[in-house]
């Protein structure tokens, strides 16, 4: 059966998604908008509406038991593999509107319009709003979905404390989820016939170039560590400076040898390096710092150079100690491997934008998703909206209605292809 897509995209209601979004936007650290950190208040509250708004759609509604949100609507056959779309509704601190949200609003939105148009899939579709996408935990982000991915077990929650000193295994439970049995939340390959995610696209390329829609082609990896260095605190005033081991001046030395490495002509298409944390000891304006303690990242979508980046971060911070007389530690926090998005499911997407008469274009994602952990049990596909100025992770980012809406229409013709096609 061919479903042309004006039947649905017709049913794609602005109105209601504006509602929506700005309704979300409001579940907010007051004082700091806007900050939505996964197991907050304002992320329960958030969570609860959201759960609402997935019932009024018609969704059957469930926690799993990684305290993943799951809106279903059920297909013709309803025992087989889901189609699955969604992302995250947390924010970072100060973060923004959008990041995440526009996935999670847009595949629920997807779902009211395709189920007003009569419209019955052969797969049961599950939105997703994915528990702590962002950073609030380190070394364990993306939660659910890595949880759901098979990559972390209730014994990695054990001891872990969420920002607000709460344990994870509580706060996961306070969501509706059973942090003693995560492992229910685990799917294997075959029970998700595809995942697609739509997104801002965090970077400036989309709204430079004027194109509304970005076909994702690959995700990048991010890589951390964290890094101690130990010198001698001494007074800023009596202590020569030939005499001085100050650990600030040599973690400064990897600061900017870091950017140096991502700026290598060899690396600098698919690689960034960042220092974004870093805590120094005793931290006091007349005593020359002891001790640092900072985490560097690399991210990159190639794998080789991601290989690259990592071991010239690592000769770096071993030479510039050797050669200042400090003590180090480097040890390796989060190990992730780029992405490469199946031809299948891009194909699927850039035929989705051909038949929409959108204009689009193929990028990498620099960023990772939810999309990136799911990849080891599922093909996924992702796709880009443009956001204002390239910025994300600040209250001003921004993306507009009109190419949010135009997500919603790829993503939703997206979704009945792969129906008949897998
Ligand atoms: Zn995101």
């Amino acid at each position: 059966m061919t479903i042309a897509p004006e039947s649905f995209t017709a049913h794609v209601d602005p109105a209601r998604i504006q509602r929506d979004w700005e309704a979300l936007a409001a579940f907010t650290a007051p004082e700091l908008p806007y900050t939505r950190k996964a197991f907050s208040i304002p992320y329960k509250e958030a969570r609860e509406w959201l759960a609402e708004r997935m019932r009024d759609a018609g969704l059957q509604v469930r926690v799993d038991a990684a305290s993943n949100l799951i809106g279903r609507l059920p297909g013709e056959r309803d025992d087989g593999p889901v189609l699955m779309a969604g992302s995250h509704i947390d924010t970072v601190e100060a973060g923004g509107r959008f990041d995440g949200i526009v996935g999670v609003l847009g595949a629920l939105e997807a779902a009211r319009a395709l189920q007003e148009a009569g419209v019955v899939l052969l797969h049961p579709l599950e939105i997703v709003d994915f528990t702590c996408e962002e950073p609030t935990l380190t070394g364990m982000t993306p939660l659910g979905s890595r949880i759901m991915a098979g990559a972390l077990t209730s014994n990695d929650l054990i001891g872990v404390l969420t920002p607000l000193d709460e344990s994870l295994a509580d706060a996961i439970n306070a969501l509706g989820g059973d942090s003693a049995h995560v492992e229910q939340a685990r799917l294997a390959a075959g029970d998700i016939a595809a995942y697609l995610e739509l997104h801002i696209e965090q970077g400036p390329v989309l709204e430079r170039a004027n194109v509304p829609i970005g076909v994702v082609t690959a995700i990048a990896a991010r890589c951390s560590c964290f890094i101690t260095l130990d010198g001698q605190a001494d007074h800023a005033g009596a202590t020569l400076i030939p005499d001085r081991r100050d650990a600030l001046a040599g973690a400064a030395e990897v600061v900017l040898a870091l950017e140096q490495i991502a700026s290598d002509s060899e690396l600098i298409e698919e690689t960034v390096g960042t220092v974004g944390w870093m805590r120094l000891f005793p931290n006091m304006v007349n005593i020359i710092p002891g001790h640092v303690e900072f985490r560097a990242e690399v991210r990159s979508t190639d794998a080789r150079m991601l290989e690259t980046a990592k071991s010239r971060l690592q000769a770096v911070v071993e030479e510039t100690a050797t050669r200042r007389g400090l003590q180090f530690t480097l040890q390796w926090e989060d190990m992730e491997q780029p992405v490469t998005i199946p031809d299948r499911l891009q194909s699927i997407l850039v035929q989705a934008c051909q038949t929409l008469g959108l204009p689009f274009m193929q990028l990498p994602s620099r960023a990772t998703h939810d999309a990136a952990r799911l990849a080891s049990i599922a093909p996924v596909g992702m796709l880009f909206i443009p956001c204002k100025e390239g910025k994300s992770h600040v209250p001003e980012e921004w993306a507009e209605l009109d190419h949010i809406v135009q997500g919603v229409h790829t993503l939703s013709y997206a979704l009945v292809l792969l129906d008949q096609s897998l």
